[in-house]
């Protein structure tokens, strides 16, 4: 029986590439491995996998039965929904410890860096075992991905380290000018689904017992996101009444300008005000040079909510 190795919902590009760097890794390493994804690829993270000729996972919807490996999350909220039923094998991840348990001895690799990538480039190191050219290549990818072009607050040296090693094995010369190809395809919104567009990076989070969902769309110039934005925000008051949750938050990430406009539904609006310093003007606030979800949003609204 083969490992499934799958990332969080809503899967992104880290999440797609970890799965398929650490199930290959695990498969030289003698263990029989398969990565998936919770759910279809966004169009950056099918880029990414055309561009170097990496076929897509599978998609994985039950872990009941199979033994499983986590990459990029360790929450329960953002993996398979009957995740007890597996057994986890181990995690590899770059966020947080979330509320996963388990009852045996587990691989862990959860490192502070900008990227899970990162954390398997020297797994790979570890082992002793080379990276294949287009692994390397979707790798590269997902750490200018997560790190913004090394713009996020996120962004270790590590992440660069990774970036130049991994650039030399893909034959990579101009990794600026890759991330700002991916990015342009990630900030394409034309013709594409309020709806998926919402749940396109999107968490929920358990905030002092309050489900808080919290969705991030990064381009490379707010105005492309100006006709959208009213649907978008009606979207997101049909996700905050179905789920029954607390608040609904949207960053529009502007990666040039190196900010975001957060739109905000809330039961509460002024945890806006009690995390950011910054009321909410209308449906939305700007915030200057937030541009991760992780590290500059999740941790002050967790303070705000507690
Ligand atoms: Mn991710
Ligand atoms: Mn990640």
């Amino acid at each position: 029986m083969s490992v499934i190795v799958f990332g969080h919902k809503n899967p992104d590009t880290d999440s797609v590439c970890a799965a398929i760097g650490v199930a290959d890794l695990k498969s030289k390493l003698g263990v029989a491995a398969t990565p998936a994804a919770q759910g279809e690829l966004s169009p950056e993270s099918k880029f990414v996998l055309d561009k170097y000729g990496v076929s897509a996972p599978e998609v994985v919807t039950s872990g009941e039965g199979k033994q499983v490996i986590l990459v990029d999350h360790s929450d329960l909220s953002q993996s398979l929904d009957d995740l007890s039923k597996a057994e986890i094998l181990g995690i590899i991840d770059h966020h947080k410890l979330g509320d996963v348990t388990t009852p045996n001895p587990l691989e862990c690799w959860i490192w502070p860096v900008g990227c899970t990538c990162t954390v398997i480039k020297a797994m790979y190191e570890f082992y002793g075992v080379e990276i294949p050219k287009n692994i390397a290549g979707i790798m590269l990818c997902a750490i200018l991905s997560d790190t913004v072009i090394f713009k996020s607050a996120t962004c270790t040296d590590e992440d660069k380290k990774a970036c130049e090693g991994l650039a030399k094995i893909a034959g990579v010369g101009d990794m600026m000018a890759l991330g700002m190809e991916m990015f342009k395809v990630k900030s394409a919104v034309e013709g594409t689904p309020t709806r998926e567009l919402l749940f396109r990076d999107y968490k929920d989070f358990n905030m002092s017992g309050k489900k808080v969902g919290i969705g991030q769309l990064e381009v490379v110039d707010l105005s492309i996101l100006e006709p959208v934005k009213g649907d978008l925000y009606e979207e997101m008051k049909k996700v905050k009444d179905e789920g029954a949750r607390h608040s609904v938050f949207l960053l529009l990430t502007d990666i040039m300008k190196e900010g975001s406009e957060m739109l905000v539904l809330s039961d509460d609006p002024s945890v806006v005000e009690k995390a950011f310093g910054k009321a909410v003007d209308g449906n939305s606030v700007w915030l200057d040079g937030v541009m991760s979800r992780k590290k500059q949003v999740v941790p002050n609204f967790e303070k705000a909510f507690a």
